[in-house]
């Protein structure tokens, strides 16, 4: 696959500051890439592997690949919600598969626009731009966009404004100020908040149900979740409470939530002993 896969043209990185930022990460999910009810790295690499390694080695020839994708049943898993289309262009752009993003993009095919062939069409594709590209303000993109280096992980968070604004909220309310740009270039800053937003990846109270951060996925439909503080343990919601759905948490008992708050507290305190350090 590494062979077959050609060079991507850097100008399409420069339009798209938030979803192919720089070589080393890229965001798919509006593109359908964590709508699998496993969208855990280890279910997603090798569908995304496979699906590149088809559509180079076929030419990159749409209609091939379809009836390819076809045959060869991919993709194998169920989806959360059937409503959001899961396109099956998605896939790794580079050899070294560090970049998801569109194999029908004019800047993987020689200039040639292949949108046309995904369910959408490329006037949606090119002209859809997520809650994220207006919600999060500047420092807050450019927080993730400084802290990871990682394409799973970069677009689970980048796509997550409440679990970013959240992290905010307190480090900027303890500080008393607004967070600095320019502290976002000391390497301690960076990694300090690269192990927050990592625990979207490794949290330990993780939900057993069909989650994609705060909303849950039952019969076709999606809600967001609630922590049930008072009626399940008549204790106070958390002050943590927005990032522990994000999370996709789920407690058995009150102590859990104690223990995932003292886990949070830890990551926000390392931050802000990095930032102020
Ligand atoms: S979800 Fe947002 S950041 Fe990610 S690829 Fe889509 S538009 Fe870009
Ligand atoms: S064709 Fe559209 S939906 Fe499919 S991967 Fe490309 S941009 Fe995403």
């Amino acid at each position: 696959m590494t062979e077959q896969i050609p060079p991507v043209n850097q100008s399409a990185i420069d339009v798209y500051p938030l979803c192919q930022p720089d070589p080393s990460k890229s965001c798919g999910a509006c593109c359908g890439l964590y709508n699998w009810e496993d969208h855990s790295r280890k279910a997603l690499i090798p569908l995304l592997e496979k699906r590149s390694a088809l559509f180079f080695s076929l030419g990159r020839d749409p209609e091939i690949f379809q009836k390819a994708c076809t045959r060869e049943k991919l993709p194998p898993d169920s989806k959360l919600l059937e409503e959001i289309h899961n396109c099956e262009f998605l896939g790794f752009l580079d050899g070294k598969k560090k970049r998801v993003g569109c194999l029908l993009h004019p800047s993987v095919n020689e200039g040639r626009d292949l949108r046309d062939y995904c369910f959408y069409g490329k006037e949606i594709c090119a002209g859809h731009f997520c809650p994220s590209h207006t919600h999060l303000t500047r420092v807050e993109q450019k927080s993730v966009l400084a802290a990871i280096e990682d394409w799973y992980l970069y677009g689970l968070v980048v796509t997550d404004i409440d679990l970013v604004k959240e992290f905010f909220h307190h480090v900027q309310n303890r500080l008393g100020d607004s967070l600095r740009e320019e502290r976002l270039e000391k390497w301690r800053v960076r990694e300090a908040l690269r192990e927050f937003f990592a625990l979207k990846e490794s949290w330990k109270f993780t939900s057993c149900r069909k989650r994609l951060g705060k909303y849950y996925f039952s019969h076709s439909e999606y809600q967001v979740a609630r922590i049930e503080y008072e009626k399940d343990w008549r204790i106070k919601p958390s002050r943590f409470d927005k990032i522990l759905l994000s999370l996709e948490s789920d407690f058995q008992t009150p102590e859990d939530i104690l223990e995932a708050e003292a886990i949070i507290e830890g990551k926000i305190s390392g931050f802000l002993r990095a930032y102020e350090g």
